[in-house]
């Protein structure tokens, strides 16, 4: 599996280990490592992200709301905005070590980085001697219509955390490393019991090998004609913006979501809400035209009892 991740990626080495968590925790000692032999721990995460509920992973959520209760939580995360290169600027000082961030957010409410700042941010490492992690638990795997997000938008990162859709219902994640990072962590440096195990890596290849390119080709033709169905719904006036990437949509309304998820549901319909405002749209790769056209179908009736109520 290693090997693999390997031959489709930009890797060079990787971690397996047991889920989305975990792969960040690996990913924020290796960052921490890798500035340990000049003092440098902090990492940039960004405003509204998330990156998994175990303490380290949950210090790097910047979302307050998941911290209550918790604390006191690890230091050095300084939070910037999402798609503003000068707020990343302005937090980096001889302490940082590395930046983190979702190519998309997820959990944050559906929101794309822009490529312009995705470029901005691989320069910006580079120039000061920075690691660019993403993390691509959620957005990678197919969702984009690429194996993985970084590919959509064309810039390399020197680590990416994976987990969810590859293991295919089974329980794993993986730190994937770029050579720059290779050596960072040593023997005895990190581990775990169950990464790597014989089953879950065999789901693991059984989904790299779905992920053919007939699956990606699918996911950009379904992006197309998803966003095509849900413009006019975009136009009804409790909508306030429709955005996404491959097959990860959201959109934002101007009222809770919650009625909206219980009628789709009622209906047949499995979508969910972030952010209490926004539908989240996140179908099986293989989706089928049929399945599409229900999709949306259901939608706009719900839509349309929305706007009668
Ligand atoms: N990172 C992102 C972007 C996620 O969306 C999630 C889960 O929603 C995680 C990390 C945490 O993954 P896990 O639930 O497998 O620990």
């Amino acid at each position: 599996l290693a090997r693999e991740l390997c031959q489709r990626s930009f890797a060079k080495k990787v971690f397996l280990c047991n889920s989305g968590s975990e792969a960040n925790e690996a990913a924020i000692k290796l960052a921490r490592k890798f500035g340990s032999k000049d003092g440098r721990y902090e990492i940039i995460v960004f405003e509204n992200s998330f990156h998994g509920r175990t303490l380290g992973a949950l210090a790097a959520t910047a979302q307050p709301k998941f911290h209550e209760g918790f604390g006191p939580l690890p230091p050095g995360f300084p939070v910037a905005k999402f798609n503003q290169i000068d707020s990343v600027e302005r937090l980096i000082t001889p302490r940082t070590a590395a930046i983190l961030i979702e190519p998309i957010q997820g959990e944050g409410g559906v929101r794309p980085c822009s490529r312009a700042f995705l470029i901005e941010l691989r320069a910006l490492a580079d120039r000061r001697g920075l690691l660019l992690m993403f993390d691509g638990v959620q957005c990678s795997l197919g969702r984009t219509g690429d194996l993985f997000s970084y590919e959509t938008y064309g810039v390399v990162p020197d680590v990416l955390t994976l987990a969810k859709g590859l293991g295919g219902g089974m329980p794993i994640g993986a730190m994937l490393g770029s050579d720059k990072v290779a050596t960072v962590l040593g023997p005895g440096d990190h581990g775990t019991t169950f990464g790597g195990n014989p089953v879950c890596s065999m789901a693991a290849l059984a989904v790299l090998k779905m992920l053919s390119p007939q699956m990606l080709k699918n996911v950009k033709q379904q992006e197309d004609a998803i966003l095509k169905g849900l413009e006019p719904l975009a136009r009804y006036p409790f909508v306030r913006e429709l955005r996404g990437v491959g097959l990860m949509i959201g959109m934002e309304l101007t009222v809770p979501g919650a009625p909206f998820v219980e009628a789709c549901r009622k209906k047949g319909l499995l979508i969910n809400c972030t952010q209490q405002v926004v539908l989240r749209f996140l179908p099986p790769l293989a989706l089928s035209d049929s399945e599409r056209r229900f999709a949306i179908k259901t939608l706009r009736h719900v839509f349309e009892h929305a706007q009668a109520g």
